[in-house]
């Protein structure tokens, strides 16, 4: 794999001459220019170029290893390490990339390793399950949820320690968090595994936590749900999830909100669908019945000669939208009711009214519009 691996200055473009600043400067302008984060459309490209560069960084800015690499080449710095294997990229490295870069990228997604603070961890996410009725999603409401989470343990800050006891250094790592292994040429930096790269070791445990740093707690929280969400949607109350380990940052709070479906009304976004009921006499004649909304009972005005299904829209009583920007209707389908039981006089009064109103049975021209039978939209 060496023979068609480039040569380290000729990746950065640097003289075999060079010093330390002019190797730094050449990393930092091409490390810029094919950061993948910088490389969106072609990001798998710039990765590999990305990681180049920055293997040959790696050794050209150690002095030990550069003279390795000047006497006996890329077997010089790669050992008997594996196809695909890093040179030693130690935390060295990494603060060095730090130092170069400051906070414009993160190394993490290259590299596969987080940053920040020595075995620090960033807290679980959490996920809380709330039902709610079809009235509270509508109209929103503020709630309290209890919660268990791990917390960071306030008698010890998080550090593990009883208060007054410093932690002393890790005895496998001398402190470091990391331990070596050399393999010929090759040396692998590993995360102690004592410590999880503390560096520390609690000499006296906090009583509180018995030296974890975070204790389980019930926590009560206040949370908002805003008018017009809908069931299956996912609010995230951030840093609400458990503490992170090491004084790392905690995770976040998911509500997921279940909302109860309703006696009568059925949802389409914005818009609410309610059926009623009216008898022959009213979709006749015409008449004026009270519908539900989410407000109160509402008075709707049935026009003589209505339809069976028609379909009447009461603007503005269906559910805000949960931005806040728009507001659904209710539209209120009429179903002309057909009385199977007859008291003899109704029986009468329907057969007077068959004899003097005919309709003539003739199979109905069939429109597009009739095809697509009306099933509210
Ligand atoms: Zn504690
Ligand atoms: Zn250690």
């Amino acid at each position: 794999m060496n023979n068609n691996k480039r040569d380290y200055y000729e990746t950065l473009g640097v003289g075999r001459s060079s010093d330390n600043q002019e190797i730094k400067s050449a990393y930092k302008k091409l490390a810029l220019q094919y950061h993948p984060d910088r490389n969106p459309e072609n990001k798998d490209e710039a990765t590999e170029k990305f990681k180049q560069i920055s293997e040959a960084y790696s050794v050209l800015a150690d002095p030990q290893k550069r003279a390795m690499y000047d006497r006996y080449g890329h077997a010089g710095v790669s050992g008997n390490a594996g196809a695909g294997a890093w040179p030693d990229f130690s935390s060295t490295i990494f603060s060095d990339f730090e130092d170069i870069f400051g906070d414009l990228f993160s190394f993490g997604g290259v590299f596969g390793r987080g940053r920040g603070r020595r075995g620090a961890q960033r807290g679980n996410d959490l996920r809380y399950d709330l039902e709610i009725s079809f009235e509270e999603a509508a109209a929103g409401l503020d709630t309290k949820i209890k919660i268990p989470r791990w917390e960071t343990c306030s008698s010890c800050g998080g550090r593990g320690s009883r208060k007054g006891s410093a932690p002393v250094a890790c005895e496998t790592c001398g402190g470091r968090g990391q331990v070596r292994h050399q393999q010929g040429f090759f040396t692998l930096t590993q995360t102690c595994p004592q410590c999880q790269g503390m560096g520390q070791a609690i000499r006296d445990a906090c009583p509180a936590c018995d030296g974890e740093g975070r204790v389980r707690q019930e926590r009560v929280l206040s949370v908002r749900i805003p008018p017009g969400v809908e069931d299956e949607m996912r609010l995230r109350v951030s840093g609400e999830g458990e503490a992170g380990t090491h004084g790392g940052p905690p995770g976040d709070l998911f509500v997921v909100l279940r909302v109860r479906e309703h006696a009568y009304f059925e949802r389409k976004g914005s818009d609410i669908y309610c059926d009623m009921p009216i008898s022959i006499a009213q979709a006749v004649l015409g008449s004026e019945i009270r519908v539900p909304t989410l407000q109160g009972q509402e008075k709707l005005r049935i026009p003589e000669g209505t339809q069976s299904s028609a379909v009447f829209r009461l603007r503005g009583k269906g559910l805000p939208s949960v931005d806040g920007r728009a507001q659904g209707d209710l539209y209120v389908q009429v179903h002309v009711v057909i009385p199977t039981h007859l008291t003899r006089d109704q029986r009468r009064l329907v057969e007077m009214l068959g004899s003097s109103m005919r309709v003539e049975n003739k199979p109905l021209a069939r429109t597009p519009k009739e095809r697509v039978k009306n099933n509210f939209g």
